[in-house]
C-alpha cells in the first residue's frame, strides 16, 4: 500500500473497477479507516482499454454485476455513482464536486491500465489528493515473486513451489462493513442502463439461464463447489459434468478474492480426500497467479509471443474456417460442442479449450490472436493475462508452453474425456443418436449406421474442414523447422 499523504480525510472516493465486492475490499477497508464520507464511484471508460476493451460477453457480465454492487451498497446505505469516462477528468470532477482529499482504488496490472493509473496518481498527487493503492485481485504483488536470479519465473511449476509456500502468510479476509455513510446528495451519475452494456439483440438467454453475477453468486458458488472439492483432481478434466467451479467470470471481475478462496478451502479442511482436493484447485489458482505475474513482466505478450523464435511463425489465413471453428461447424464433434457451449454460455470447459485452441493454432495453422480475440468477445470470464497465457500455451509460444509436438487429437481426447459421449449429444444434438463408437468421428461411420441416425454429412452436419492426420504431419513439419 502506498498513500501519498497520511493527513485524516473527510471524504474519500472508492473507486470500483474489476474489485465489484464488498468482502475483502481492502480500497474501501481502506476508505472506511480514514474518511467519515465515503463515495463509491464506477466509472466505465472502455476506451482507455484499448485495443482489449471489454467484448459482447463481458459488457453483459457487467451489467449485472455493477446492478449487484449497487443494491449490495444501498442495503447497507450507500449507493454506486456510475458515471462515463474518461477517467481522469470524471475523477476530477467527483474530487471537486465532493471536496474529496482520498481516492482508494484496487490495481489492476494490464499494461493499459497501469500506465493510466501511474499517470493518474502522479496528477492526483500534484493536485493534493492522497491515493491508496491496494492489491484485491492477486495473492501476491507482481515484482515480488522472483527465483535466484531475481528474475521473474518463466516455468511454472518452481513459480508454484515458492507461491504455495508462502500461503500460510496471507492476511485473513477482512469482512464485509455492515454500515456505509450515505452518498453526498446531488452527485452528477447516470444509470446503469445508459451504459448500454446489454445487447441490442437479445441473444443473452443462455448467459442469463447460466449465470449468476455478482458477490452473492460468488460466494454461493464457492460454498457449493467447496463442498464437493475432493472430486475436483479426478473430475476436472470432464466437461460432460459440472466438477470445476465456474468462479472464473467471478474471479475475473473481483466478486470474489483469492484470498477468501484460500480461507474458505482450507478453513474447511477435513478429509485427506477434501485436503488433496483443495490443494490442486489451489494450484490452478496458482496459473491465474502466474498468468498475472508473466503479463506485468512481459505485457508485450498480449500481441507478440513470448517465445521470440515463433514471431517469424507464418499463419495460414483462411476466413471461411476460422468462421467454421467460431460457429462450432469445423465437423469434428468434440471441438464443436466447445464453440458452442461457448456461444451458448459464455464460457467453455477447461479441456475443450486447450482442444479447441489445438485444432485451430496446429490443424488449421490459424493465428492464436484470432482465437484469442474471439475468446476475449464471448467469454464471460475473457481475462487479458489468462487468456494470453492459454492460447501462447497451446500454440507452443508461451511461458511454460505445450510442447510443438503435442497436437490434441480431438476423437482421442473425446473417448477419454467424454467417455459417455455425453457432453457432445448436449451441444451437438444433431449427432446425438450416433451409437458412442462413432459419435465423434462421423466421418468415419458407415452409411447405415448414419442412416439410421438421421444424419446426412454436409447436410445435417458438416464433413471435417481438415485430415486431421494429414494436418498433424503438416503443423509438426512447420514447428520443426522453427526450432
Ligand atoms: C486457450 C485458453 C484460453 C483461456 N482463456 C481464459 C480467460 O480468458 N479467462 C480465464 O479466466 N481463464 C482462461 N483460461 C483458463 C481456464 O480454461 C479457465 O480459467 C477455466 O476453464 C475456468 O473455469 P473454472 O472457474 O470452472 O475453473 P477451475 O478449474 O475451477 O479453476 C479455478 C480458477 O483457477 C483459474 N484457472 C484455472 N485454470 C487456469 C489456467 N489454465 N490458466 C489461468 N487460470 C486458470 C481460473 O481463475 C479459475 O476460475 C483459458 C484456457 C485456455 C486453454
Amino acid at each position: 500500500m502506498n498513500a501519498h499523504r497520511s493527513a485524516p480525510a473527510q471524504t474519500a472516493i472508492v473507486w470500483f473497477r474489476r474489485d465489484l465486492r464488498l468482502t475483502d475490499n481492502p480500497a474501501l477497508r481502506h476508505a472506511l479507516e480514514h474518511a467519515e464520507k465515503i463515495v463509491p464511484l464506477y466509472v466505465y471508460a472502455p476506451d482507455e482499454e484499448r485495443p482489449w476493451e471489454p467484448g459482447a460477453a463481458s459488457r453483459w457480465w457487467l451489467h449485472h454485476s455493477l446492478s449487484a454492487l449497487d443494491a449490495g451498497l444501498r442495503k447497507i446505505g450507500s449507493r454506486l455513482i456510475v458515471q462515463k469516462g474518461p477517467s481522469a477528468t470524471t475523477l476530477r470532477r467527483c474530487i471537486r464536486d465532493t471536496g474529496a482529499t482520498l481516492v482508494c482504488w484496487n490495481r489492476l496490472y494490464e499494461p493499459a491500465a497501469l500506465k493510466r493509473d501511474a499517470e493518474l496518481a502522479s496528477a492526483l498527487d500534484d493536485d493534493g489528493v492522497s491515493v491508496e493503492q491496494s492489491n484485491a485481485a492477486l495473492w501476491f504483488e507482481p515484482g515480488t515473486i522472483l527465483n535466484g536470479q531475481q528474475l521473474p519465473y518463466r516455468v511454472f511449476t518452481p513459480f508454484w513451489r515458492t507461491v504455495e509456500k508462502q500461503l500460510p502468510t496471507l492476511p485473513a479476509p477482512s469482512k464485509a462493513p455492515r454500515k456505509l455513510p450515505p452518498v453526498p446528495r446531488g452527485l452528477s451519475r447516470i444509470e446503469i442502463d445508459d451504459l448500454a452494456l446489454l445487447p441490442k439483440i437479445r441473444w443473452d438467454d443462455g448467459l442469463t439461464r447460466s449465470w449468476l453475477p455478482g458477490e452473492a453468486g460468488a460466494l454461493k458458488q464457492l460454498k457449493q463447489f467447496s463442498e464437493h472439492v475432493a472430486s475436483y483432481p479426478a473430475g476436472r478434466d470432464r466437461p460432460d459434468r459440472i466438477e470445476t467451479s465456474r468462479l472464473s467470470p467471478h474471479l475475473h471481475f473481483g466478486e470474489i478474492g483469492p484470498r477468501q478462496i484460500v480461507a474458505a478451502l482450507r478453513h474447511s479442511a477435513g478429509a485427506a480426500a477434501h485436503t488433496k482436493g483443495a490443494d490442486s484447485y489451489l494450484r490452478q489458482i496458482g496459473w491465474r497467479e502466474f498468468a498475472h505475474h508473466l503479463l506485468f513482466h512481459f505485457p508485450d505478450t498480449t500481441d507478440a509471443p513470448l517465445d521470440k523464435r515463433f514471431a517469424k511463425q507464418k499463419w495460414r489465413r483462411s476466413a471461411a474456417d476460422l468462421r467454421a471453428w467460431q460457429h462450432g461447424a469445423t465437423g469434428i464433434p468434440l471441438v464443436d460442442a466447445g464453440l458452442r457451449e461457448l456461444w451458448r454460455t459464455g464460457w467453455m470447459h477447461n479441456r475443450v479449450r486447450m482442444i479447441a485452441a489445438s485444432v485451430l493454432t496446429k490443424n488449421l495453422q490459424i493465428h492464436w490472436l484470432q482465437g484469442a480475440r474471439w475468446f476475449w468477445d464471448t467469454l464471460v470470464d475473457a481475462d487479458l493475462a489468462n487468456n494470453t497465457l492459454g492460447w501462447q500455451w497451446v500454440a507452443g509460444c508461451g511461458a511454460d508452453a505445450a510442447p510443438y509436438y503435442r497436437i490434441f487429437n480431438p476423437v482421442l481426447q473425446a473417448k477419454r474425456f467424454d467417455p459417455v459421449r455425453g457432453y457432445i449429444r448436449r451441444w451437438v444434438p444433431e449427432l446425438a443418436r450416433l451409437p458412442d463408437r462413432w459419435i465423434h468421428q462421423p466421418w468415419a461411420a458407415p452409411a447405415a449406421v448414419l442412416q439410421q441416425a438421421g444424419v446426412e454429412l454436409d447436410k445435417t452436419y458438416p464433413r471435417p474442414v481438415l485430415d486431421l492426420g494429414e494436418s498433424r504431419k503438416r503443423a509438426l513439419q512447420v514447428y520443426s523447422q522453427l526450432r
